[in-house]
């Protein structure tokens, strides 16, 4: 077993790291300022703003990280993926580098030829956008329980029903709508995935539900909505399989984001612990604050090596769901544990918007209920080691 990281990792890393400290960093207190007034999700940062960071992070060849070479991606694999979203995460500044990945998973899974031209090819080079709408106001954790349906008239679909919380539905150029083909297989063989083109008839932006941390999600309604049969993705009745793969990779990256959003609280803790001066002695001198260092250090160290390891054994083909949900529950888990207590060292000012600790904090707390509840990780960790 080697752990050295081969020279094209390192490289990526440090390309990634410059261009954190170099464009990122420098715009945290605009991210900060736009968020004390209210600005939520992508608002967070000016559209020139994200215009020029986009040229920049092209200029730096930090484009298309895992897409395939036919289409104009550098080809990496996951493992460096999951180095190069801890460094992204090790800042409160809300940039990736596009595409965003877990919809690429799906639609390289399932595309036709034509699809491909249409939507894969111009997404994954960064020219469109995408969500994913399959949480409904019923079936959040449970999607096999959604209401939403699609009926077949002729050579197209008629969709119904009301989906919640979907991220980015008002920036989207098209949406993977899950719906329920038939009612009675559902997640065996009733639900079908479809493309859905921003501006459809039917598909109406009801509400943004601002939420905590900066995310300000969607509720959406299709009120006959046709899409037409060239737009199915994948096969009729199967989008259950697809779906999922895309959640798991999310997943692995939610335990990278978390182990960077850490690392970036551990590295301001042992920075102020070494200068604070309380009662004539530092900090750091202090057995309780070295205990938050060292059990932070501990459980950081942990979870790189879970999400390694996560990233390792699906880029070889393996299943990692198991890996995906038990990274998840740890790393959202542990990251934190770590803000809260990177804020406690900081006393007064880690209260403040002064500093990214309590963005930061606020903006973990979503992420263990996204792509799945804690609980229902662990229930599923636990019922498939329970299982006769
Ligand atoms: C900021 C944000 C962005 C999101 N973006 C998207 C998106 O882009 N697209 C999309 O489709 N969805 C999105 N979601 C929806 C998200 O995936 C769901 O909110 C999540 O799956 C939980 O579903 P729910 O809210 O219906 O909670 P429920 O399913 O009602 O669960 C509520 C609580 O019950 C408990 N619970 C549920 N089941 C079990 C169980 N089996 N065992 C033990 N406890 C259990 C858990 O504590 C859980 O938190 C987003 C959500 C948020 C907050």
């Amino acid at each position: 077993m080697d752990f050295t990281l081969q020279e094209e990792h390192r490289m990526l890393q440090d390309t990634v790291r410059r261009f954190v400290r170099q464009e990122l960093l420098p715009l945290e207190s605009l991210v900060l300022q736009r968020d004390t007034q209210g600005m939520t999700g992508e608002d967070l940062l000016p559209p020139e703003v994200d215009e020029k960071l986009l040229a920049k992070a092209k200029e730096a060849g930090l484009w298309g990280l895992d897409v395939p070479e036919e289409f104009g991606g550098l080809n990496l694999d996951t493992f460096s993926k999951c180095l190069a979203n801890e460094e992204l995460h090790k800042t409160i500044t809300p940039f990736t580098f596009p595409p965003d990945a877990p919809n690429l998973h799906m639609l390289m899974q399932t595309c036709t030829p034509e699809q491909r031209e249409r939507y894969l090819i111009p997404y994954a080079r960064g020219e469109k956008r995408s969500a994913i709408a399959i949480s409904e106001p019923g079936a959040g954790s449970d999607p096999a329980g959604m209401q939403t349906t699609a009926v077949k008239k002729g050579d197209q679909w008629v969709i119904n029903g009301r989906k919640i919380w979907i991220s980015r539905a008002h920036i989207a150029d098209f949406m993977i709508v899950m719906a329920l083909t038939d009612k009675d297989k559902r997640a065996r063989g009733g639900i079908t995935a479809f493309l859905v083109d921003k501006g459809t008839p039917g598909l109406i932006l009801q509400r943004q539900i601002p939420v905590i941390g900066g995310h300000a999600p969607w509720e959406i309604v299709f009120e006959d909505m046709i899409v037409p049969d060239s737009h199915v993705l994948g096969e009729i009745g199967q989008g259950f399989a697809p779906m999922q793969l895309r959640l798991t990779v999310r997943r692995l990256e939610i335990g990278t984001w978390c182990v960077g959003m850490a690392q970036r609280c551990l590295d301001m803790m042992v920075d102020y612990a070494k200068q604070r001066v309380t009662f004539g002695q530092r900090l750091a001198d202090r057995q309780s604050i070295q205990w938050f260092i060292a059990d932070a250090a501990t459980d950081i160290y942990a979870a790189r090596l879970m999400a390694h390891h996560g990233a390792w054994k699906f880029d070889q083909g393996q299943d990692v769901r198991q890996e995906a949900s038990m990274l998840k529950v740890f790393a959202t888990e542990m990251a934190t544990r770590i803000a809260d207590q990177a804020m406690q060292v900081h006393g007064g000012m880690g209260m403040s918007k002064d500093l990214p600790l309590e963005f930061m904090y606020r903006r973990l707390r979503p992420m263990r209920i996204f792509e799945g509840p804690s609980e229902v990780h662990r229930w599923v960790i636990a019922r498939s080691l329970l299982k006769e």
